[in-house]
């Protein structure tokens, strides 16, 4: 039989299979119904293979079967099933792109609200855009540089949901200058736990954006966002250094950091190939044609491995989705849908080199896979000001990720190093570090309130008034 045809009739079994699983999901549903109370909104779609589609993560870490997916086409959507979420006390997680690592936007018999549709760009102004929270940053870039507009904060990856982002933070090259994404929020439209629509902002139901803008989506779910933008630059010059070991990258660091020589400052340590490791400074300074940057000047007094340094000029666009050939790169070799236990942490500026230095000393070559790497830079701390992001309280911190990923599909390889997370982040927190709260690894409510330390209260007293019941974001195991 023609291959072509083949597809076609097992595209058509699926069908037939699709439409004889949601009769009987329906059916379930409404037996259901007769003894528990009001049946699920009818736009919450109850076939097994969307269900089980939202019973993942990227991290592939933790498996939760939600009961039911909601694909909402607005906000009243939402709304209406989180009324009906409250009769029944059902749990709900939002879901943008599902790259949370370890469940965060899963829900464990509960009913998961897939943003992906609610994605329109509504309206760009020469400072701010509004934009549905269910919409990726790389089509929100694509939309604004079409006016020479940018928001000050892009993340490495562009493949996350705006709604995604402003629950944890957003962090990205130039936020050392311009803070979080969450710090470059204007105005964000929410549905609380409790099925209120609402708008938020610094100047209206200030509590509420404030609970939701790295709240872990425990307070509401974003609908739509108003961001800042500013002028795009034209082109990105790069600079990519190397050093021979951990306290020549960081000296570097810490100068080029407090001498402001970058628009954009990070840096890696990456596997060599043959056990050992590589140290990597990658700076950047945005420019416009007929004005590129002095190169020696930028370069003098530092100690890298000069002939090995790299400079490329990319237009800034070409700049932003630079992260999109390394998960080409990724899914070429099978790598992108391993389980991914990342770690994701600050540590403080006063003791960084010590505590990343004793860790690296302590992992074996194959801690993050030969495509994985340890990124270390430093931020300047003043500039962050959304009261949930929780930073070493220094002017300067580090930002330090173990970005594992596995060379195989080894389950319980990959458990383990979930449990290594744990024992490095009690490290880390032991020597006044934080975590970025998107790593794999179990936390309790109570850790959860060590984490939030001096702003434990606020997020506590908004999540009691706008979600009660405590149905929203169950994945985060918060309250
Ligand atoms: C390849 C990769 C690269 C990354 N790079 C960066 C980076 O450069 N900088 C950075 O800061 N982070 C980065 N992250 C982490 C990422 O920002 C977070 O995991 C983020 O939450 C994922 O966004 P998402 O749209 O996939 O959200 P999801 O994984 O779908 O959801 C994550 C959490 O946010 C909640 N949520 C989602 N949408 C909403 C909404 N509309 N309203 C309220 N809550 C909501 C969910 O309920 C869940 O609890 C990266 C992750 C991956 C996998």
């Amino acid at each position: 039989m023609p291959s072509d045809r083949r597809m076609f009739l097992g595209a058509g079994l699926g069908v037939t299979a699709a439409l004889a699983s949601r009769a009987s999901a329906l059916a379930a549903s409404a037996q259901a119904v007769s003894s528990d109370g009001p049946p699920p909104p009818a736009n919450v779609r109850l076939e097994p293979e969307i269900r089980a589609a939202a019973a993942h993560d990227f991290g592939r870490l933790v498996h939760q079967q939600p009961r039911g997916v909601l694909r909402p086409a607005s906000s009243a959507d939402i709304a209406s099933l989180m009324r009906w979420a409250k009769s029944r006390a059902v749990k709900v997680a939002a879901r943008g792109q599902g790259h949370s690592i370890y469940g965060r936007s899963l829900s464990a018999d509960g009913v998961v609200v897939d943003m992906s549709a609610m994605n329109a760009i509504r309206e760009i102004q020469h400072d701010r855009v509004v934009v549905d929270a269910g919409a990726v940053w790389r089509d929100l870039l694509d939309a604004t540089l079409a006016q020479g507009l940018t928001p000050p904060v892009l993340t490495n990856y562009l493949g996350l949901s705006v709604g995604g982002t402003i629950a944890v933070g957003g962090i990205g090259a130039t936020s050392s200058r311009h803070g979080m994404q969450t710090d470059n929020v204007i105005a964000l439209d929410v549905v609380t736990g409790d099925g209120n629509e609402l708008s938020c902002s610094a100047n209206s139901n200030a509590d509420l954006f404030d609970g939701v803008r790295a709240g872990l989506g425990q307070c509401g779910i974003v609908t739509r966002a108003t961001l800042r933008l500013v002028r795009a630059p034209e082109r990105i010059r790069r600079f990519q250094l190397f050093y021979r070991d951990l306290p020549s990258l960081t000296a570097d660091q810490r100068r080029v950091l407090t001498e402001g020589r970058f628009d954009q400052l990070q840096g890696a340590i990456l596997p060599d190939g043959s056990g050992g490791w590589r140290y990597q400074l990658d700076g950047a300074i945005p420019y416009s044609s007929g004005s590129a940057p002095d190169d020696k000047a930028v370069l003098s007094g530092l100690s890298d491995e000069r002939g090995a340094a790299v400079i490329a000029d990319l237009s800034y666009r070409e700049d932003a989705l630079a992260f999109g050939k390394f998960e080409n790169l990724l899914r070429s070799k099978g790598l992108w849908s391993n389980p991914q236990p990342w770690l994701l942490t600050f540590l403080r500026g006063s003791n960084a080199e010590r505590v990343a230095g004793d860790i690296l000393a302590g992992l074996k070559g194959d801690a993050v896979g030969p495509f994985g790497r340890i990124t270390l830079y430093p931020l300047l701390t003043k500039v962050f000001h959304t009261p949930l992001v929780r930073l070493p309280e220094e002017d300067v911190a580090f930002v330090f990720n173990l970005i594992r990923i596995p060379a195989s599909n080894d389950a319980a390889a990959a458990q383990r190093m979930v449990a290594a997370n744990r024992t490095l982040y009690d490290r880390i927190r032991e020597a006044g570090g934080v975590q970025y709260p998107v790593g794999a690894f179990a936390i309790s409510p109570g850790d959860w309130e060590v984490h939030f330390g001096s702003s434990w209260p606020q997020l506590r007293e908004a999540k009691r008034r706008y979600d009660p019941q405590h149905l929203l974001a169950p994945g985060y195991n918060v309250f």
